[in-house]
């Protein structure tokens, strides 16, 4: 049986923290609270979640600087972002820090249903699932190639040093390159699609991970065998 999507909801305001557990849970997602920032943070960390649905307006540490943090400490857990209609820079901000998606409150329910439901669905495609929506892309959890092979549910891949853990960073990235064989994939893609910041001013975080996956997959950095360099744009895998 499939695991239910966990989610963790950070909200302050009791009624509509309460009215979203109870839809989330309606939704058959194992549902968490948070009331404040600090506790998000804290709950984030001990738990393994699949999407945080986060207030902006909360007291102590705000919705963004919780995504700020968690950003810095390497979790990308899918966060959506309820940002206050009147305050619209609270939009770009809050995508600036890392979120995912935004919504403006007051929300309407049916489409933060819809949205989370995305968010998740995008999350699961590089992990095995028996979800048979067509429109995503699906990898198995376990994907081969060449003399190596990477396992997306303990982040273990065979590499040229042996089975060693891949980060964050690292799979998500092959996670990419393994869903498009053979496609050009910009720097620009891998910034917005892994570090989530299309606008991020420096491409070299991008080069670093390559460099690194280069080094685990590759016999000669120099002459790739499935890891190509386009030269000015990015990159192309050959499984
Ligand atoms: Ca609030």
């Amino acid at each position: 049986m499939k695991p239910r999507p966990r989610i963790l909801v950070v909200e302050d305001e009791d009624a509509i923290a309460q009215g979203l557990v109870l839809n989330l849970q309606r939704k058959e997602y194992d549902v968490d609270l948070a009331t404040d920032g600090a506790q998000a943070l804290t709950r984030a960390e001990e738990e393994n979640y699949d999407l945080i649905l986060l207030d902006v307006r909360l007291p102590e540490v705000d919705g963004f600087e919780v995504c700020r943090r968690l950003r810095e400490r390497n979790d990308f857990t899918p966060v959506v972002m309820l940002t206050a209609r009147s305050q619209p820079d609270d939009i770009v901000f809050g995508l600036k820090v890392g979120a995912d998606d935004y919504l403006n409150k007051p929300f309407d329910l049916a489409e933060l249903l819809a949205r989370i439901e995305v968010r998740l669905r995008r999350q699961t495609w590089g992990s095995a699932t028996d979800d048979d929506s067509r429109d995503t892309p699906k990898l198995p959890t376990r994907v081969e190639f060449g003399d190596y092979w990477i396992d997306f549910s303990t982040f273990q891949a065979k590499t040229r040093s042996g089975v060693v853990e891949l980060s964050h960073k690292e799979l998500s990235v092959m996670r990419v390159f393994l869903s498009r064989p053979n496609q050009v994939v910009t720097r620009r893609e891998l910034l917005t699609e892994v570090w989530e910041l299309p606008n991020h001013p420096n491409t070299r975080v991008v080069d670093n991970v390559i460099v690194a996956l280069r080094k685990s997959f590759e016999e000669n950095s120099w002459r790739p065998q499935h890891i190509h360099s386009v030269r000015g744009v990015g990159y192309r895998f050959t499984p």
